[in-house]
């Protein structure tokens, strides 16, 4: 029997992008909704400290917000589209590489339209509209693939805040810091900062996106039976910043992100709306403690990332590594997610993970989905959504949240992550471009059933589970297929050996083979 909401208060603690996007479903869907966050209104500050100033969005986040109508505003009025990445030599050459062979437009109904191929035959395509460079009035339609770079502030603040306030839902608390919860009966205890007063608040739902270092969690882990793992990795982040050019332009060609890759460092870059960029430098704090002096700190600029002291700025480079503090980057696995009826965790609350592949509030905003989903099918009944099952729910959103934390913080703390390659080291690597050429030439003639794992991770709404189920399961038949041709190169080999003048031919083929084999083998065994 279909529940009936207005009569339901639902906490939402934390009004993060999670939090307020989830805060615009559970209004949208009738709550009486709640929201408490525990800083000031962010639209009333100046600077929000600690967090990145830019985001990478792609199809998991946008399907989030398209359901309560900000996803036009957000991507088409704010996004910066990226369609690859740019990639930095030491010696200030740089290199495209697209994030799929789709990169082509063409203008709709002419021969040179190339209709989109869908990633997944349930996702459908993934297409945007773009203006015609070369004549502004036409509109042609792209099938290039393309995240997204959005100002946090932009999203959290100006877009999911205000997009609250349009539904009838109670007045935000601002300055309440969750203290205790009691997970069953619904009671949280508040510490109102301003008046330093304690305030207890009862719901019937009370739903955690208070982040990585989450407090519903913490109470959440008072229980028996509650798993949890953190994990910090050896690498800290600080963000810099590329002013503008003279021309008041972006001074690199903005629709890429641009990356810095140098073994165990890595330097980042996203496009900003005012032609600015963020950057992000990502080391091991040994290594962001050692330059500890403006000499020291140009020396190493100039041997790793020489381009960016002329764009950034050498006098501004040293103000701002000096000015700033290289923060730690933390994943978060738990389990289950939820209490009962009456008390669930979202966003990184429940998977914080290292942001290396983009995906921290992408995840996060595709759980709202989730869970909408979850509320559709079972009527919005609370205790059938808060699972119970392991085919429902939180349960099966565990198994897809699970894998791709897992993968990302092992791999990535034990630095032989194929995410941490792809962004660090590999995309400058040899074997990851021959990685690249085998998955692209694959991808085409079999579109439908080899899609790479990047691009099924960030252009299409594949469960994360399945998309490292399906990466092994390439993995393995690029073993075999290498296998395969090298044995088919021996015996080609063996009967070419057989004449004199084929000999020299042979013996570079066979060993060109093997060379490939080993390299390919290499890369399968990541
Ligand atoms: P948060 O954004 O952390 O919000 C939690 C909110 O809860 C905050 O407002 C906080 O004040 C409030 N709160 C905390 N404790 C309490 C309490 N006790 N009581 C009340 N309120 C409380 N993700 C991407 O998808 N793409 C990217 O490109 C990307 N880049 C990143 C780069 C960096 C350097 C980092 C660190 C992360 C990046 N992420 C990225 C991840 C992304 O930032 C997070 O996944 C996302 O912010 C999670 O949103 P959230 O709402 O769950 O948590």
């Amino acid at each position: 029997m279909k529940q009936s909401t207005s009569n339901k208060k639902v906490a939402v603690v934390g009004a993060g992008l999670v939090g307020s996007l989830e805060a615009c479903y559970l209004a949208k869907r009738g709550y009486d909704v709640h929201l408490y966050e525990y800083r000031d209104d962010i639209r009333n500050m100046e600077h929000v400290p600690g967090r990145s100033i830019n985001l990478a969005m792609s199809i998991r986040g946008r399907t989030g917000l398209k359901a309560v109508g900000v996803e036009e505003k957000i991507i088409r009025e704010h996004g910066i589209p990226m369609y690859a990445r740019m990639i930095h030599n030491r010696d200030g050459s740089t290199k495209a590489i697209p994030y799929n062979k789709d990169g082509k437009v063409g203008v709709r109904g002419s021969k040179r339209f190339v209709p989109p191929t869908p990633f997944l035959p349930s996702q459908g395509p993934y297409i945007d509209l773009v203006p015609n460079p070369k004549n502004n009035q036409r509109h042609l339609r792209a099938v290039r693939s393309a995240i997204y770079s959005v100002g946090r502030r932009f999203v959290n603040d100006w877009v999911l805040l205000t997009r609250a306030e349009e539904f009838p839902m109670s007045p935000f608390h601002f300055h309440h810091k969750l203290l205790t919860a009691d997970l069953e009966r619904g009671k949280m205890t508040f510490l109102d900062t301003m008046s330093q007063d304690e305030v207890t608040v009862d719901a019937d739902l009370m739903i955690g996106c208070d982040g990585a270092y989450s407090n519903m969690r913490k109470q959440m882990m008072k229980r028996p039976m509650f798993n949890y793992r953190q994990q910090y990795i050896p690498h800290g982040y600080m963000e810099l910043c590329i002013p503008p050019g003279s021309d008041g332009n972006f001074q690199m060609p903005p629709n890429y992100l641009h990356i810095w890759p140098r073994g165990q460092y890595m330097m980042i870059a996203l496009p900003n709306q005012d032609k600015s960029w963020t950057v992000t430098l990502f080391m091991p704090f040994g290594i962001f403690n050692s330059l500890d002096t403006p000499e020291v700190l140009l020396d190493f600029f100039k041997t790793n990332y020489p381009d960016a002291i002329t764009l950034i700025g050498r006098e501004k480079l040293i103000h701002d590594f000096f000015a700033n503090k290289a923060l730690p980057m933390i994943s978060v696995k738990c389990s289950p997610y939820h209490v009962g009826s009456t008390s669930l965790l979202m966003g990184d609350a429940a998977h914080a993970m290292v942001p290396f592949y983009g995906q921290g509030m992408n995840c996060g905003m595709e759980d709202c989905v989730f869970l909408k989903e979850i509320m559709d099918k079972y009527e919005s009944d609370e205790r059938r959504c808060c699972p119970r099952t392991p085919s429902t729910g939180t349960q099966t959103r565990r198994r897809s949240w699970t894998s791709p934390c897992t993968t990302t913080s092992r791999l990535v703390g034990w630095c032989v992550s194929i995410v941490v390659s792809v962004m660090r080291d590999l995309v400058n690597s040899k074997l990851f471009l021959l990685r690249k050429k085998w998955d692209d030439l694959l991808s085409r003639l079999l579109p439908r059933t080899w899609v790479p794992l990047y691009t099924m991770v960030t252009f299409s709404r594949e469960r994360y589970h399945l998309c490292i189920a399906k990466k092994r399961w390439q993995d393995e038949m690029i073993g075999k297929l290498v296998k395969v041709s090298a044995v088919a190169g021996v015996i080609l080999g063996f009967f070419a050996a057989k004449t004199q003048a084929a000999h020299a031919f042979s013996h570079s083929l066979v060993t060109h083979l093997n060379s490939i084999t080993t390299k390919t083998l290499d890369i399968a065994m990541r």
